[in-house]
């Protein structure tokens, strides 16, 4: 028998959760005393923790497992290397102090695991945005010491946005250390969350994207990108929906400038749509669908686009076959599976 011949690109899978015992016992008292106002992570780590399903306990033993288990399902689907994220909504939903220390420990723990398996995996910092300047901190330990490539943030911190200048010692640390922020989703603000619950939209399904986007819309208009021109921020899910509204969120917000409705918009140097092309980037995760893809390619530039898995959330073999047949040029494919993701976390 002889042997397939090799691949002619690496797959790297971009957006991959993983989480630790202590985070898990962490949610679980959470969960049991009640202590925070966020309906979105009752609901999605309740059902979680209730459930028996072979699915739910599947789902808890991959999401911790980083050795033999994680490399044979990577093994077995083709994947190369994976980008870790501590799983949403990560150390966000604790008080500062407990979520400063946990972030610390989780990146000590990430780094010690990448350094067994350096050609498997890389790796996002987790901080405490409750705390933005020892976040910016722990930034910089974690991208100078531990090496890690970036920091995730599981978009709102107990209801509050980046776009608050009180969090901006984080986007300023990013930008000096020329790593992106990588704004994954959380169940919508205990604000608007209420009619996406009686429904179940406020996951995955619906109301990740609806959060997401609005978050990065947020740190848009509010003139993030102006303050910090350099700093480069990602998208999973091919921009949570932001891609598709490009035309009318350039139209509206001129006019909502032009206005002067609101203190809260400001005249910008460019073009929402501009910012979204210059200092964003994308990521598959749960989206390995060619129409989506082409078209946020076709917007946004190969160069922007990149393969994320979402494992162990949506681990399906089918995809990955999928992606290898997106109607690319091998020089396009090598970068979408590849060479974007080692140029912007830097591999
Ligand atoms: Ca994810």
């Amino acid at each position: 028998m002889s042997t397939p011949p090799p691949r002619a690109y690496k797959r790297i899978a971009t957006e991959e959760a993983w989480a630790t015992p202590e985070l898990i016992q962490h949610y679980v008292k959470i969960l049991e005393t009640r202590s925070i106002n966020d309906p979105g992570f009752y609901s999605l780590w309740g059902f979680f923790g209730k459930s028996q399903t072979p699915r739910a306990r599947d789902l808890f033993e991959r999401v911790q497992d980083l050795g033999e288990r994680r490399l044979s399902d990577m093994d077995a689907t083709g994947i190369d290397m994976q980008l870790l994220l501590l799983t949403a909504p990560g150390v966000q939903v604790f008080d500062a102090a407990t979520a400063t220390a946990l972030a610390i420990s989780t990146n000590d723990q990430l780094t010690a695991t990448i350094r067994q398996h350096p050609s498997r995996y890389a790796g996002l910092a987790a901080v405490a945005p409750q705390a933005p300047q020892a976040a910016a901190k722990e930034l910089e330990r974690s991208v100078n010491q531990l090496g890690l490539k970036g920091v995730v943030i599981n978009s709102h911190t107990q209801g509050e946005y980046l776009d608050d200048e009180k969090f901006w010692d984080i986007f300023a640390a990013a930008e000096a250390l020329d790593v992106p922020v990588y704004i994954h989703p959380n169940t919508p603000s205990p604000q608007m969350i209420a009619p996406f619950l009686s429904r179940c939209l406020d996951a995955g399904i619906y109301g990740f994207a609806a959060e997401t986007g609005l978050h990065a819309l947020r740190l848009i208009v509010s003139g993030v990108f102006d303050r910090f021109p350099k700093l480069k921020v990602v998208l999973g899910h091919l921009g949570e929906g932001l891609p598709y509204w490009l035309y009318r969120i350039d139209f509206m917000h001129a006019g909502i400038v032009r206005s002067n409705r609101s203190e809260g918009v400001k005249p910008l140097k460019k073009k929402p749509s501009d910012y979204l092309r210059e200092n964003f980037y994308y990521t598959t995760s749960g989206m390995p669908w060619e129409p989506s893809i082409s078209f946020v390619q076709k917007l946004m530039g190969h160069d922007r686009v990149m393969y994320a898995m979402d494992y162990p959330y949506q681990y399906v073999a089918e995809e990955v076959t999928a992606m290898d047949n997106l109607p690319l040029s091998a020089e396009q494919k090598k970068m979408f599976f590849q060479t974007n993701a080692e140029t912007l976390f830097k591999l």
